[in-house]
């Protein structure tokens, strides 16, 4: 039977102990969620600000939904072009200090697009060896060469820059790293960039909403705006909705708008997850304090799991708190007996995360209480002494 590859997969999977499901949980995404009936503590969701559910998005959905409908009929470059993605990508330019912004249907499709229209074949990329899985695929679509270099290595970087004789050069980088919660070297890589003639595309989607004075991300923070080609940054995460965007000069979005295939090729996002954007853009600057929380929520959590006896990597103050376990087998027990005691965490395994560094993926929201923090560090501490009992769990 052709199939048979299917069940030999399945085998190999489950011995490495890297096979996959999708757990059902009830409800909206808010700081709980309910998991088989049983009301969790969300230690793993990318809503970092709670807004996926908040009133003002819904209200905001349902009245474009009213007005303008669900769906957007087409591509922009096909049905016409509706005056709220305009809206919003005014919106995203002024938040980003870039002439223009461009609404991608998802982060996956603005990643895809945009680095396969600034490089192709004959061109090199220069991508961290840590970067998301959908700058990798997007490097691979290009055709351009590939060099890792190694996790937030400015040196290494330096080295693979030097040996290049390509006619285009790209460096890709997440600015807050999706499975490690650390921060790239924007400034180095900046420096790097313009000493060898190389355009910077940042991916801000773990920043965007929450890192900076005005949650307008890390290129912001550092200042680094006017020295990046492209700062990408995703809806879906701390704004609660969905879809993705570029920003960037005039000249740039004017090349992607020609030659970005996944902007070209696929219909644009219904009305109502825009009209949701804006709605969040408008908390993000009207309620700074959601970001406060955040980091303090980060922090009382990264304390409490280092004073138990757990390997936190990353920053302190970082939202994505990477527990680090290493064997993915060992993860999954641990993920497993968290969800007894309340609380929803996730192993992260390979290839989401290079082999023997299987970790579970601890991420705050700004709706989280310090009861709610405290109490996830109680049910690790009691977890984590029940898995000792006949495992060590390795720091
Ligand atoms: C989630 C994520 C993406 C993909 O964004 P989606 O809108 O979910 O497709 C891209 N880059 C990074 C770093 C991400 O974490």
């Amino acid at each position: 039977m052709v199939l048979e590859f299917l069940e030999a997969e399945r085998r190999r999977r489950r011995a490495a102990g890297l096979q996959r499901e999708m757990r059902p949980v009830d409800g909206a995404q808010d700081a709980f969620l309910t998991v088989d009936g049983r009301r969790v503590l969300s230690l793993c969701s990318n809503n970092y600000l709670g807004l996926a559910n908040h009133p003002a998005l819904a209200e905001a959905a349902a009245r474009a939904a009213r007005e303008l409908g669900i769906g957007a009929g087409a591509s922009r470059l096909i049905s016409g072009s509706m005056r709220i993605h305009h809206d919003l990508e005014d919106r995203l330019g002024d938040l980003k200090g870039t002439e223009r912004a461009l609404l991608f249907t998802s982060g996956y499709h603005a990643n895809l697009g945009t680095i396969s229209a600034l490089v192709g074949a004959g061109d090199a990329v220069f991508s961290d060896a840590l970067n998301h899985a959908s700058l990798i695929d997007g490097c691979r679509l290009s055709r351009a060469d590939i060099h890792a270099y190694a996790h937030c290595d400015p040196g290494d970087l330096e080295s693979a820059l030097r040996g290049s004789r390509a006619r285009r050069k790209l460096i890709v980088t997440d600015s807050i790293f999706s499975m490690d919660g650390d921060a790239a070297p924007l400034r180095d890589i900046c420096d790097l960039a313009e000493r060898h003639g190389a355009m910077v595309m940042v991916d801000e989607a773990h920043a965007t909403g929450v890192v900076g004075p005005r949650g307008a991300g890390l290129a912001d923070e550092l200042g680094l705006q006017s020295r990046i080609t492209v700062q990408m940054g995703t809806l879906g995460k701390a704004l609660g909705t969905f879809g993705a965007y570029v920003a960037a000069a005039d000249d740039v979005i004017e090349h992607l708008v020609n030659h970005a295939r996944t902007l070209i090729y696929t219909t644009a996002l219904p009305p109502p997850v825009v009209a949701a954007a804006i709605a969040a853009l408008d908390l993000v600057h009207a309620e700074p304090e959601r970001r406060d929380r955040l980091r303090r929520n980060a922090r009382r959590l990264h304390d409490g799991l280092a004073r138990t006896g757990y390997a936190v990597a990353g920053e302190a103050d970082s939202h994505i708190l990477p527990v680090m376990i290493g064997d993915p087998d060992e993860t999954m027990r641990l993920s497993v007996a968290l969800l007894d005691r309340g609380v929803f965490a996730h192993g992260i395994r390979p290839p989401t995360v290079p082999a023997g560094t299987s970790r579970i993926r601890a991420t705050v929201m700004a709706t989280h209480s310090d009861a709610d923090i405290d109490a996830a560090v109680e049910a690790f501490k009691d977890a984590h002494h029940r898995d000792t009992e006949d495992t060590e769990i390795s720091d």
